[in-house]
């Protein structure tokens, strides 16, 4: 619509210069025509008046009236214009259209302004509109004179139709000119306007593109330099100013997204009306809702976390950071620490950035070393106390009682095999998990091992009245720390043989697993309750803590089962039924066989 409508603006202007500029020269033109044509018709009608009063005033014409008529009928007939013959005090003589019966009755002549012009001295001329004839009249009057004064007035009429015939031909000549001329402006104000509308629709065009957004378009200016051609190289430097900016804040962002999306650390942007603006992908994670889900939306609606929206509201209302711990109670139970900072906008609150590290593993780590230096100083404490109890008894006098002396001081011995086991263990657990432990894998068979761990605890075994056996194939081999399989096979096979029955059984077997060699150590004994089966691996965890003491126990050996698998790639498991036996086993990946 715009560019049609400044089109047309384009080519009315040019149209209505062309028209204007066309219009005066037709209007001056007329009236030079008109003019000139009067002036020649005036000068012919006194030229031919002149010549009618050499006729006119001989005295033999002057002095007889129907002579003087005919003279003029004739005259009159002859140039084609009314004669008239008017007397000193304006009586007409002869008139070449009245017939002379009707001139006496004629209107006195005296006052028509040609006459009165010509009874001043001058020549008369007066264009007037005949009320007798109906048309405009052109008078022309000189003076009749005889001897050098004047005897009458001569006047010639013509009527002006001739004049009007010729300036209307003129007329429709210059109205015909005016129409070409003008139809041929238009078609040339036409191409004009469209040749120089062509580079503003470009503009308009690439305008329109970069208002979407669209900033690879050019506009096509062939170099030139006038005002449009200086527009449109300033629209093509802008845009490509601005593309190179979205392109650089692009990236930028791009960058910041990648940062922000890799961040471990959960974030979560909000508004002042706390509506979320934006969250990344620990949010996500964490809360295990999707972004499309939350933004846009009130933080208690698309996250419903009441402790960080308090949080969030608290900082916002304060415009302090905060930190908090906040306990997330959907399973499974999470510990955060939320870090919320308000966010300014001109020196107002106008949003907030809320920082979310989960720290559920180092509250647990935080227990796990808490539970386990209580344990140990449980585990010390007790074969401690006893030790001090009974040397502090002997010290007070049984030392003299040489029995009861043997037995206090056996007990004592246990007591501090304990401690030795106890500290072994914990110095063992301690370099495996500093992972400073390096393996030696050797390829080794497993059999002959296996046989050499029986032998071990063949005398143990017999004593609890439990059968040994085992059963692998001869060439099986596996490719691990021959020395620390040993030592899980042990603790296996002691805890097996401990926590048995009388006439028990004890069963070193192998199986096949997807991951690698199973190795399986089944027994006859206690058996394990399921509640208890998925803690049993952990240190110091005992089914029964009286028992496992007695046996002399010390809660660590399944932990460094676990271990030295895990330092395999392995993985361990047990199966059991309570009351019926368990089936320890582990597996050691094919990948080191
Ligand atoms: P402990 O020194 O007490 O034996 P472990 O870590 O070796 O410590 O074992 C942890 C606990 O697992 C034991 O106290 C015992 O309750 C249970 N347990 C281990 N092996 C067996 C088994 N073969 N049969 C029944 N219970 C077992």
């Amino acid at each position: 619509m715009i560019k049609s409508s400044f089109k047309l603006k384009l080519i009315f202007s040019y149209f209505f210069l062309i028209f204007a500029s066309l219009g005066f020269i037709a209007f001056f033109l007329d009236r030079h025509i008109e003019e000139k044509t009067l002036q020649g018709i005036e000068s012919a009608l006194l030229n031919e008046a002149r010549l009618i009063e050499n006729q006119v005033s001989v005295p033999s014409a002057l002095n007889n009236p129907p002579y003087l008529d005919k003279l003029c009928k004739d005259l009159g007939l002859r140039i084609g214009s009314r004669i008239t013959v008017i007397n000193l005090e304006g009586k007409v003589l002869a008139d070449s259209e009245v017939p002379f019966q009707q001139v006496p009755g004629m209107e006195n002549h005296l006052g028509r302004p040609e006459v009165s012009e010509v009874l001043q001295g001058r020549i008369g001329r007066e264009i007037r509109y005949s009320s007798t004839l109906k048309i405009d009249m052109l008078y022309m009057a000189v003076p009749i004179e005889k001897n050098n004064v004047r005897a009458g007035i001569l006047r010639l009429a013509l009527p002006l139709t001739s004049v009007q015939k010729v300036l209307s031909a003129a007329r429709k000549t210059i109205i015909v000119g005016l129409l070409f001329t003008l139809g041929l402006a238009f078609v040339l104000a036409s191409i004009l306007a469209k040749a120089l509308i062509r580079p503003i629709n470009r503009i308009i065009y690439a305008s329109s593109r970069f208002a979407k957004g669209d900033f690879s378009r050019r506009i096509f200016h062939q170099g030139s330099h006038d005002e449009i051609g200086r527009l449109a190289a300033t629209l093509n430097n802008m845009a490509q100013e601005i593309e190179y900016k979205i392109r650089e804040v692009a990236t930028k962002n791009q960058h910041l997204e990648a940062i922000f999306n890799s961040m471990i650390e959960g974030v979560i942007v909000t508004d002042r009306s706390s509506k979320v603006i934006s969250v990344n992908r620990a949010i996500e994670e964490l809360f295990g809702i999707s972004r499309a889900q939350v933004e846009g939306k009130f933080f208690q609606e698309g996250i419903r976390n009441s402790g960080i929206s308090e949080l969030i509201a608290e900082a916002m209302s304060s415009a302090r950071f905060i930190s908090k711990e906040v306990t997330l109670v959907m399973p499974p139970q999470k510990i955060l620490q939320a870090n919320v900072s308000p966010l300014f906008d001109q020196e107002k609150v106008g949003g907030s950035l809320t920082v979310i590290h989960d720290i559920t593993e180092i509250r647990r780590l935080e227990t796990v070393r808490r539970d386990f230096v209580a344990n140990v100083s449980h585990e010390l404490k007790t074969p401690l106390t006893s030790i001090k109890g009974f040397v502090e008894t002997l010290l007070e006098g049984a030392l003299d009682d040489k029995e009861n002396s043997v037995d206090f001081l056996r007990i004592i011995n246990n007591h501090t095999d304990r401690l030795n086991a106890l500290v072994d263990d914990l110095l063992e657990l301690s370099h495996m998990e500093s992972k400073e432990m390096s393996l030696s894998k050797t390829k080794f068979s497993l059999a002959p091992l296996v046989k050499e761990v029986m032998t071990v605890f063949g005398s143990q075994a017999k004593k609890k009245k439990v059968e040994l056996s085992f059963e692998l194939p001869q060439g099986l081999e596996i490719f691990a720390d021959k020395d620390k399989i040993e030592q899980v096979l042990v603790n296996l096979v002691n805890n097996a043989i401990k926590y048995n029955k009388e006439n028990g059984f004890v069963k070193v077997y192998s199986g096949q697993s997807k991951d690698g060699t199973k190795i399986v150590v089944e027994d006859s004994g206690s058996g394990i309750p399921a509640k208890d089966i998925p803690r049993i691996f952990e240190r110091f965890y005992r089914v029964d803590k009286a028992r496992s003491r007695e046996l002399g126990g010390t809660g660590l050996g399944l932990s460094i089962v676990k271990h030295i698998i895990e330092l395999h790639s392995g993985s361990v498991g047990v199966e059991s039924t309570e009351g019926l036996g368990s089936k320890f086993f582990f597996i050691i990946p094919a990948s080191s066989i």
